[in-house]
């Protein structure tokens, strides 16, 4: 993930704790009297509080609640067959004239732009009669498919681009086990900064003064913090190339900045140069959670136009 949405939820919390209350009570009365049955239903109630208001900490806790009360792989697999009859996701993401779906939700998110790749914008469109909508894919942090008790936990849900939720990037991969950025719980630690190709690796003066031609020019991504599972982010979700292509316009933002920047040194409006800097990034900066490219943007802003930024 680049950036954290911990409050991304902030807006439907009670709504979607009375769905999901209704939605265990409606499941609960589909269970028979089977042992397996019987454990789930245990196993459900003790944990009700953390599947229904839990935050993203707590779930993980949750997790290893349920390992611990069904160990064995076939046990298992039949309380994953029956919880499925309570948790139903598919029913909930998909559209239709129930009062609160997959679409009300994703309309009071927060920020609309992909929090895994910080490239894609993520909106919203409620459908009606006349047109279909559109929202976007809804990441299950801990995947239902194993997990099927966290399938509806509104701090299991993370409002992603296709790209990312897609096979090719997180696909199944489960995060409980191979440790990534929890976007509803970590601080965001990739950054990034434009560095010189390898080829002009030996101009540093030239690459400082952007003097260098704009091809020699790379957007790069690091790790800062938290260094596994940052690393384990930008791998899954590719986030070096992705960005790479993101190079040249960086390029002409950083020597805009650093025109300001060396400006700034003859005068001393401060709210000119307030104004200038927002327009050179297209947003003020402290709202660059809610702009495509946006932290990337304010790192290389900073990076070139050091004094411009806090
Ligand atoms: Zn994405």
């Amino acid at each position: 993930m680049i950036i954290n949405i911990s409050d991304v939820w902030a807006a439907a919390v009670n709504d979607h704790a009375t769905f999901l209350e209704q939605a265990i009570e409606d499941g609960l009365a589909k269970l028979g009297s089977s042992i397996v049955e019987g454990q789930v239903a245990k196993f459900i109630a003790e944990n009700r509080r953390i599947i229904v208001y839990g935050q993203s900490a707590e779930l993980a806790d949750c997790i290893q609640s349920f390992l611990t009360a069904f160990s064995g792989p076939l046990l298992r697999a039949c309380a994953v067959e029956k919880m499925k009859l309570v948790f139903d996701y598919s029913s909930f993401s998909e559209k239709s004239a129930r009062a609160w779906t997959a679409y009300d939700l994703c309309s009071r998110a927060r920020y609309k732009v992909c929090c895994y790749c910080h490239m894609i914008e993520t909106g919203t469109c409620l459908p009606d009669e006349e047109i279909k909508g559109y929202r976007p894919p809804i990441d299950h942090y801990y995947g239902k498919a194993d997990y099927p008790f966290l399938a509806l936990s509104l701090y299991n849900f993370i409002p992603c681009c296709e790209k990312c939720n897609g096979p090719q990037m997180k696909g199944q991969i489960d995060f409980s086990v191979t440790p990534h950025l929890n976007p509803l719980l970590d601080e965001e630690s990739i950054d990034f900064s434009l560095g010189p190709i390898a080829a002009a690796a030996d101009k540093l003066a030239e690459f400082a003064s952007l003097t260098l031609p704009k091809d020699q020019y790379k957007l790069e991504v690091s790790a800062v913090k938290n260094l596994n599972s940052s690393s384990a982010s930008i791998k899954t979700f590719q986030l070096r190339h992705r960005y790479g292509t993101y190079s040249e316009r960086a390029y002409y933002l950083a020597k805009r900045v650093r025109g300001l920047a060396s400006r700034r040194r003859f005068h001393d409006d401060e709210l000119d140069f307030k104004i200038e800097l927002e327009e050179h990034l297209e947003f003020k900066p402290d709202e660059y959670k809610g702009v495509p490219y946006g932290k990337a943007r304010v790192c290389v802003a900073r990076q070139f136009g050091r004094d411009l930024l806090p």
